[in-house]
């Protein structure tokens, strides 16, 4: 019962860490994979031995998938009882974190999916509720945000409501009818995506993309008081390239990109690290529009799953160890 699970964990970040296989690009180049996972939850540096190095030889996360693990175990194991706690009115959020290529949105877009699938299955089978679930979804594109159903390319300003904290002021959210509606929607989505942008790479490693799911629910009967609505809110969130924090990130490929180090990205990072301690004093949620946008949605009573993906290849070795600690600062 994902009722119970939601309970028992709240407040502790989930991190896991997935390695995809080595891609065709790195096998032609005769790269090869630095890593291993040694069990569920450590995952090995194999070239230890030979580098001098203050790297640890091997760290533990809530999961470690390896690259024979499916998106399918990824779903199962480190984000179905975090996202499903939105049916208990419990806000969460599901975040992929990594470099560019590393497999942050093949692994999101499954998990989104096998979400929403598991959640029409619940609705079908609970008679005692009505349920009505609605879909937005957005982008943080260096520091503006944009609907991504709606062709309009207006800016969307960020207002503090005093009942709903943070709110995205003109936000489409659409109503779905069933889950054939949500697979246009997600389309739809990826089209947006694109426009106004000759490579989506370029897009995907600098932006954010938010896809938020609300669900409401009402009991059918009345009930005594018990009536109430419950609303809550999963967001699934495929980060920019975390190679747009990274304090290795020399000026020389600062100045050929023409890009600033990724507000949003760093000051999560902060947000999440400063969570995942007791007694945490303030939290600068307020710094960037990614923490501003997921206020309710991280901290506090919600729930946190994060994902951090990495490539298994040597050339991307300095990359990876940044994932890796980002994912330690995260526990
Ligand atoms: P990112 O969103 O982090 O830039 P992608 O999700 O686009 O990376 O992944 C880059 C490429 O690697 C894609 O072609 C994707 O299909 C492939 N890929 C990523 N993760 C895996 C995996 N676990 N297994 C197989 N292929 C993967
Ligand atoms: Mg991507």
């Amino acid at each position: 019962d994902h009722g119970s699970v939601a309970h028992e964990e709240k407040e502790k970040i989930f991190v896991a860490v997935r390695l995809r296989p080595l891609n065709e690009r790195e096998i032609t180049c005769n790269d090869v994979s630095d890593w291993e996972c040694i069990n569920n939850t450590t995952i090995f540096y194999k070239n230890s031995m030979s580098e001098r190095s203050l790297f640890p030889t091997a760290c533990a996360y809530d999961r470690v998938f390896g690259y024979d693990c499916s998106t399918r175990q990824v779903y199962e194991e480190a984000a179905k009882g975090v996202a499903l706690s939105v049916l208990s009115g419990i806000n969460s959020s599901i975040f992929a974190y990594g470099q560019t290529s590393s497999g942050k949105t093949y692994t999101m877009s499954g998990i989104t999916e096998y979400t929403l699938a598991d959640i029409y299955d619940h609705i079908c089978r609970n008679v005692d509720r009505e349920f009505t679930l609605k879909f937005s979804a957005m982008e943080i594109y260096n520091e503006v945000v944009r609907d991504l159903l709606t062709p309009e390319d207006t800016p969307l300003r960020l207002l503090d409501d005093p009942e709903r904290g943070t709110v995205v002021e003109k936000l489409t959210e659409i109503t779905l009818k069933d889950w054939n509606h949500l697979k246009e929607l997600l389309s739809v989505c990826e089209a947006q995506r694109k426009i106004g942008e000759t490579a989506l790479n370029e897009v995907s490693s600098r932006s954010h993309q938010i896809l938020r799911l609300t669900v409401e629910s009402t009991a059918k009967k009345f009930v005594g008081l018990n009536s109430s609505t419950l609303t809550a809110a999963v967001n699934f969130v495929d980060l920019a390239g975390s190679e747009r924090a990274s304090q290795t990130m020399s000026a020389n490929v600062r100045l050929k990109e023409g890009s600033h180090i990724n507000r949003s990205l760093l000051t999560l990072g902060t947000v999440i690290r400063k969570l995942s301690k007791k007694g945490n004093g303030h939290i600068p949620f307020r710094d960037s529009k990614l923490t501003r946008i997921l206020q309710n949605s991280l901290g506090g009573n919600a729930r946190t799953a994060i994902i951090c993906t990495m490539s298994p290849a040597h050339s991307h070795v300095e990359q990876s160890r940044n994932t890796l600690l980002f994912a330690t600062c995260a526990k």
